[in-house]
């Protein structure tokens, strides 16, 4: 106990990285002197503590970085380094789980899993006793005199699992260890070896999972690398953020297979934008900010995209939406973010969905549009409500624009308090919820309502 304190504490000390590549390439000589280059110069670290999911379409190089990584194959050129050292120089702890597990057809399932212990001259009792151990830990206890054709493919997995487990391998490495099960068994295989992880039943600190199921990578990893191909490539490395257990069903779900299918699907974009994943569960820090973040939209913009929206049926892909406009997906996002905000719209499975308020506003004469933008903006934007709400109360109705200012600055940077003035102030004069006299920056009530009011008319 008080040995692995030490150890992790030394560890956070030295390198915090297991694995690290560095500018590793594979390609194969041709007859011809040309070669094929299968994998272009990346760089990669497995650290401890990670599920890292590697997907790619089929042929971008998985199962060679795979290799690599595991001391398996040397790479082309470049180096990997275990613990900082060339892979090639010191003995590695891995162990590396395949498709289908080529066991021993003519050793029990035990005999199968002391193999890799015997290969490392751990003596015959303990080797005994270990796999006994590692075969209940995957629920094989009982099994253990059965020969391997004797099972069904999900328990010849288990006892792959187990002879991977057995040698307590610092990094389990996996290649699509559960793409030939039935959907069944592979969840349920999945939802065992998470829990394995989790309760830290195995020794193993690091897990590096090669898939093509995206669903797969959302459910199991913490961190997932997209590799493209043509030679391969890393085309994003991100974090999940999702707690575990994790449930298909939610939108922060959804938006991340749907993210990394994007990617996936199409290589000519470059891939940005991870979707928000703490839906329903954000930092504390996040519920205490009292401002949403104003996406830098104008509001014609928004009145463009939805009446695009609305013409195609009211819901489309948003890529293709960025299409048809000839956008970037940049421009476009927040366009689409500033019309979410508003309730105009909403996001679903990569989809903008039009809602019945957001069909209506585009359906609008302006000076409709501006009422429905008005509505919109008090009900969901706060800081415009209280700039309007300042107007409302004051007797001369007018406020500095420096008290809004100094509210942001607690929560934003000095610049980004600024942009998100401006776009409030675009957003209210648009709205006619106030107006802003740019010379002495000044919120004030708009032309007609202030005529109004000098009139006699109502405040609040
Ligand atoms: P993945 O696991 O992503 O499906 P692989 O790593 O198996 O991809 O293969 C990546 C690419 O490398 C493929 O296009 C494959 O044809 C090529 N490749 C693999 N081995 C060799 C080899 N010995 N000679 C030439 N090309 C190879
Ligand atoms: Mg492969």
């Amino acid at each position: 106990m008080q040995d692995t304190a030490l150890k992790s504490a030394a560890q956070s000390i030295t390198a915090d990285v297991i694995i690290r590549a560095e500018k590793i390439e594979k390609f194969y000589a041709q007859p011809n002197m040309h070669r094929i280059q299968v994998i272009a110069p990346t760089d990669l670290s497995i650290a401890p503590g990670e599920i890292v999911a590697l997907l790619g379409p089929s042929g971008s190089g998985k199962s060679t970085m795979l290799r690599m990584l595991s001391g398996l194959s040397r790479p082309s050129a470049g180096c990997v380094y275990w613990h900082e050292k060339p892979i090639g120089e010191v003995e590695i702890n891995v162990s590396i789980v395949f498709q289908t597990f080529a066991l021993f057809p003519w050793l029990t399932v035990l005999e199968n899993v002391e193999a890799p212990l015997k290969a490392r001259g751990v003596p015959s009792a303990q080797r005994h006793e270990r796999s006994m151990r590692m075969l209940d830990t995957v629920g094989l206890d009982g099994f253990e005199a059965a020969y391997p054709k004797e099972l069904s493919g999900g328990m010849r997995q288990r006892v792959g699992f187990a002879r991977a487990l057995v040698v307590e391998p610092e990094v389990l490495f996996m290649d699509e260890p559960f793409s030939s099960l039935d959907v069944l068994t592979a969840e349920n295989l999945r939802s065992e070896l998470l829990e394995l992880w989790a309760k830290k039943t195995m020794p193993t600190r690091s897990v590096f999972l090669v898939t093509h199921n995206i669903e797969e990578a959302v459910l199991l990893a913490d961190r997932i690398i997209v590799l493209g191909r043509n030679p391969g490539h890393i085309r994003t490395d991100f974090r999940v953020q999702l707690p575990q257990p994790r449930d298909r069903k939610t939108d922060a779900f959804t938006q991340l297979v749907d993210y990394i299918y994007k990617v996936l699907t199409r290589p000519e974009v470059p891939p940005e934008g991870v979707p928000e994943q703490q839906a329903g569960t954000r930092a504390p820090e996040r519920r205490e900010m009292r401002y949403q973040m104003l996406p830098h939209a104008r509001p014609g913009g928004m009145a463009g995209l939805l009446e695009l929206l609305l013409d195609k049926g009211g819901r489309d892909d948003i890529y293709r939406l960025a299409d048809d406009l000839a956008f970037e997906i940049d421009d476009l996002l927040p366009i689409v973010d500033a019309a979410q905000l508003l309730g105009f719209l909403k996001i679903e499975e990569g989809d903008a969905a039009i809602t019945e308020s957001g069909a209506e506003f585009a359906n609008s004469e302006i000076l409709r549009q501006k009422e429905l933008f008005r509505e919109a903006a008090q009900k969901n934007v706060l800081l415009l409500r209280q700039i309007r709400r300042a107007l409302d109360s004051k007797s001369d109705h007018t406020v500095p624009e420096e008290f809004f200012l100094d509210l942001l600055d607690e929560q934003f940077s000095s610049e980004e308090s600024q942009r998100q003035m401006e776009t409030a102030i675009t957003w209210g004069r648009y709205a006619e919820l106030f107006d802003f006299d740019a010379g002495r920056r000044r919120f004030v009530m708009p032309d007609a309502l202030e005529e109004e009011i000098e009139g006699g008319g109502e405040a609040e």
